[in-house]
């Protein structure tokens, strides 16, 4: 398979590594947009989110939520995680990803500004509600 990531996972290709245990690694996104932009991958080829196990999905969280914590610990503010699932959430390359993103008061915006579009969330919530 043709995958970015797994070339990274299994070192054919090279990244800026920031961490790695037998299950997970994490690397510096390439995008160098916010400062240490850092992407957190499952070893093992996972297309998105929904397609993880509970318990893959458990481990890459921790290891999201260590480096987000050592981040912190070395200065940074706070942290953008964020995992953009399927094509239409924006997912460009098809190998599970949580962004572990380091920020800091001012350092610009993440997401353009969202305008209100007068839905029914009454209306909605009665749909979209888990039984
Ligand atoms: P997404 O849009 O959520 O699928 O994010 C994919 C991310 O992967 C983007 O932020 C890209 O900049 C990043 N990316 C793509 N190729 C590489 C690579 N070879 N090394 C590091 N990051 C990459
Ligand atoms: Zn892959």
């Amino acid at each position: 398979m043709d995958c970015i990531f797994c070339k990274i996972a299994n070192g054919e290709t090279n990244c800026h590594k920031i961490y790695e245990d037998d299950k997970a690694m994490a690397f510096l996104d390439i995008s160098d947009d916010f400062e240490g932009h850092t992407l957190v991958v499952p070893k093992k080829h996972i297309a998105n989110f929904n397609e993880s196990s509970n318990c893959q999905i458990t481990h890459l969280i921790k290891v999201a939520k260590q480096i987000s914590q050592h981040y912190v610990d070395l200065g940074y503010e706070g942290t953008n995680i964020v995992i953009n699932n399927g094509e239409a959430a924006e997912q460009s390359v098809h190998h599970l990803h949580i962004h572990v993103i380091p920020r800091r008061k001012g350092d610009g915006k993440l997401y353009m500004p969202l305008h209100s579009r007068g839905t029914d969330l009454q209306k909605l919530a009665k749909k979209l509600r888990i039984k």
